[in-house]
């Protein structure tokens, strides 16, 4: 809790959050397509903002997609890259993704698992290869993800709660 310099504690702030990344309950991860699951970490509706880890245990194209704002990720586990760039985002690499960018993201054939950490603003806008609009993410849809799978699995749909902002 947030103390004033009188060191009253009336809160000024929201809540900290401080967890365990990669949880130890498996239902804490929110399947978001075949083989692909996020994990919420925190989802700020009061900035259109989120940060999750990606969870990837296929390989291939796993989406064609425009930020219309800034990305930055940091790559936990496995490595993944995007058909537009020559670069490959290995364990251990920061990635950063400006506003505007369209692009393919592929799991290499050898890489059985990828976790990513992403901080993402605004909005995931998901495009056809003739980049014809097939769909968006923002916090919200996330925070909705997130409460329809955890009542399905018992966690109950207010265990996203902790992480909303
Ligand atoms: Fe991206």
């Amino acid at each position: 809790m947030y103390k004033n310099m009188a060191g009253s504690a009336h809160r000024l702030a929201p809540p900290e959050i401080a967890v365990k990344a990669e949880p130890d309950d498996e239902r804490v991860w929110v399947p978001q397509a075949d083989r692909v699951w996020f994990r919420p970490l925190m989802l700020n509706t009061l900035q259109g903002q989120w940060c999750n880890l990606l969870r990837v245990r296929r390989s291939g194209v796993l989406s064609r997609h425009l930020h219309p704002n800034p990305v930055h990720g940091y790559v936990i586990k496995g490595r993944w890259h995007y058909r537009e760039h020559d670069w490959i985002a290995e364990t251990g690499s920061y990635v950063f993704e400006p506003p505007g960018e369209i692009h393919t993201l592929l799991v290499p054939e050898d890489c059985s698992e990828m976790i990513t950490f992403f901080n993402i603003t605004g909005s995931m806008v998901y495009l056809d290869e003739n980049n014809k609009h097939v769909g968006y993410e923002d916090v919200f849809t996330k925070i909705d993800m997130c409460r329809a799978h955890y009542e399905s699995v018992g966690l109950g749909a207010d265990y996203v709660d902790q992480f909303v902002r």
